[in-house]
């Protein structure tokens, strides 16, 4: 008979939470009212798999904003609509620096990476449309057809995002004077918050994650959404810096191409595999959900998920 505990078809979602659910260490962040609100106990895990069903455990249909969980399909929305040349804006290496720090590569002025704020910003920038509103509008497509159902954005949380991320509109008008960030400052701010404020629930996101883990086509609506290609562009810049200055820890611990965001929620893609989710506010220094970092850790080893999977999990290289 099959093994339960690596059929994701059979895994036990519902345990997997009930045991990460103790560990309420972790900050939840404070950066607007909304978010500091959100309940420090909400955990929710879901998994997409191939054939389009959806699991999930508790706690997996209940919304949140998106925030940085948005960036790489954004980034894949950018990469369809500049056929690439979204990839000479925008640098792909890690900072190992925090998510939002003011910082952009030596000599060309570009932002590191699409996965930190500054690459972000740009992305959004990117995204076809001759102005801020109709960008927002084709995100705003882009990303349901990521999702499979058109989604919702939390107004309050983009206002207050576009009032009070000062750090965001000091990285705009940075790229602004570099000459790297094409449009008006505060429009490439409003394009970038209003993607941030989409709200999901883990079901939905692993969905999001399926997608790009399954080559760009949506395994709910079987809509193919971005190119086989663009979809390895992204999951492999997820790989390197999704996790921000956490992403080194993370690939060895998980292994599973993912982005982070201070809502408490983890993307993760899975090559060829399936899309998963996690949810639950509190977290770590490098901004990573500390029970989805840990729910993450199990479920890899258990569904054998680990991108090196070949080196990680068998013994014949240790008994000789
Ligand atoms: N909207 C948030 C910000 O720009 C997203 C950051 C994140 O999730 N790490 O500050």
């Amino acid at each position: 008979s099959p093994d339960r505990s690596s059929d994701p078809r059979a895994y036990d979602l519902d345990a997997l939470r009930d045991r990460v659910l103790p560990h309420a260490e972790g900050e939840v962040d404070d950066s607007i009212p909304e978010l500091a609100d959100a309940d420090p106990d909400l955990c929710g895990i879901a998994l997409a798999l191939p054939d389009g069903e959806v699991r999930g455990s508790a706690g997996s249909d209940v919304p949140f904003s998106i925030q940085s969980a948005v960036k790489p399909f954004l980034f894949a929305l950018a990469l369809v609509d500049t056929d690439g040349e979204a990839l000479d804006r925008i640098g792909i290496e890690p900072t190992g620096e925090a998510f939002d720090a003011i910082k952009l590569e030596s000599g060309t002025g570009r932002p590191p990476n699409p996965m930190v704020n500054a690459g972000a910003i740009l992305t959004a920038s990117l995204v076809d449309g001759e102005d801020v509103a109709a960008r927002v509008a084709r995100a705003h497509r882009g990303l349901s057809a990521f999702a499979g159902r058109t989604l919702e954005v939390d107004e309050s949380v983009a206002r207050n995002e576009h009032l009070l991320g000062d750090r965001n509109h000091a990285l705009a008008h940075l790229m602004r004077a570099e000459g790297t960030l094409s449009v008006g400052a505060d429009d490439a701010v409003e394009a970038y918050v209003r993607a941030c404020a989409v709200l999901v629930d883990a079901r939905t996101l692993a969905v999001m994650g399926a997608t790009l883990a399954l080559g760009g086509v949506n395994p709910v609506t079987g809509e193919r959404v971005v190119p086989a290609s663009v979809a390895c562009d992204v999951v492999s810049v997820m790989a390197t810096c999704g996790v921000y200055d956490g992403s080194g820890r993370w690939m060895r611990a998980v292994g599973v191409p993912a982005k982070s965001s201070v809502s408490g929620a983890i993307v993760l893609s899975a090559p060829g595999q399936l899309g998963a989710a996690v949810v639950s506010p509190p977290l770590d220094e490098q901004g990573t959900s500390v029970r989805g970092h840990l729910a993450s850790e199990i479920f890899s080893r258990d569904l054998g998920l680990h991108v090196f999977a070949a080196l990680c999990y068998r013994r014949r290289y240790d008994s000789t």
